[in-house]
């Protein structure tokens, strides 16, 4: 049977390492416990879903979490401004703009609204160039990208000398993806939307992870036996979600050798995980700097 990549237990451990910098930030802070401000322009009932459990995780670590609801009507100007209050607010820790932004607002130009040092969601221009330069703080990477990495540590997948490939290369996961591979060693081919033959580059990956955004995109022709694959697609289908990954076929062709990360209780359980530890050490550098 094919390897199952679950988020669980290691998921739980990482909460439990984010509850502990939580409480020890908030016991030098004086009692007072530090805020993770999430910043909502919009009111997709998924986003706001993932919000909500989002929330629910930062406040189980001790720290409060402050929805800052703008509406799905709001301007580029006003999530600026929002997002320049809470960087200069010290009661903030950290920062998460959440996704979809409205039609027109750039994220691009809302996020140069963000202290780096809040950023714990790693969407700043100064974030993406240390990571690109390697030069980059792990509690300000972008957290889907992080958990990828998370879980293929946590499963010993070795990564030093390995093929990899990444489908899709947007800011907030493929291309993050790649440069943490390439960081640990890996070779890197990134695929995406005009990759003539998709097939012909995921058959060579040894560790590949597909982050493409299209329901059941790969498929048991497009990979390998022995390879390690990790699904960050989230599609909801009916009461549950799907990934871009097609499981029943892509586990037929695995065999016992590789792996696959399930949807649900994979890269989405890692993702928050990661958030409330960013959460939690964004805590402890607010109340260091305090001091
Ligand atoms: P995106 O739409 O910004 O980027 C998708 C990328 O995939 C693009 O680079 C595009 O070129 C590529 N792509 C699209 N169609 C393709 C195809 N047919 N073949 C090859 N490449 C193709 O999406 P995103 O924000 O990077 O998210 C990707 C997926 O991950 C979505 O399903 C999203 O819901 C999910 N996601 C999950 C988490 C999590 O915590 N698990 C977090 C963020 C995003």
């Amino acid at each position: 049977m094919t390897q199952r990549l679950a988020a669980q237990p290691f998921a739980k451990q990482i909460t439990t390492r984010a509850t502990e910098i939580a409480t020890r930030a908030i016991a030098d802070a004086g009692g007072v416990a530090p805020e993770i401000a999430v910043v909502i322009a919009t009111s997709e009932p998924d986003s706001l879903l993932y919000v909500d459990r989002l929330l629910k995780q930062v406040s189980a670590t001790g720290l409060t979490g402050r929805r800052v609801e703008l509406g799905a009507a709001a301007t580029e100007a006003e999530i600026f401004a929002a997002l320049t209050a809470l960087s200069a607010d010290q009661s903030v820790a950290g920062i998460i703009l959440q996704s979809p932004l409205p039609s027109g607002v750039s994220r691009e130009v809302v996020a140069t609204a963000i202290s780096p040092a809040k950023d714990i969601d790693g969407i700043t221009a100064m974030n993406a160039e240390q990571l690109a330069e390697g030069t980059h703080d792990a509690s300000l990477l972008p957290a889907t990208a992080a958990a990828v990495m998370e879980l293929l540590r946590a499963y010993e997948i070795p990564l030093r000398g390995q093929q990899a490939v990444v489908v899709g290369r947007s800011a907030i996961v493929g291309r993050p993806v790649a440069q943490l591979l390439e960081i640990a060693g890996a070779h890197v081919e990134v695929a995406h939307s005009k990759t003539p033959d998709l097939g012909v580059v995921t058959r060579t990956a040894a560790v590949l992870v597909v982050a493409a955004g299209v329901r059941g995109l790969v498929r048991g022709e497009h990979v390998s036996p022995g390879t390690f694959v990790i699904d960050v697609g989230i599609h909801p289908s009916g009461d549950t979600i799907v990934g871009d990954v097609d499981a029943p076929s892509v586990e037929a062709k695995l065999g016992d050798t590789g792996g696959l990360s399930p949807v649900p209780g994979g890269v989405g359980p890692m993702t928050s995980a990661i958030l409330a530890l960013h959460a939690a050490e964004a805590a402890r550098r607010l109340v260091r700097a305090r001091a």
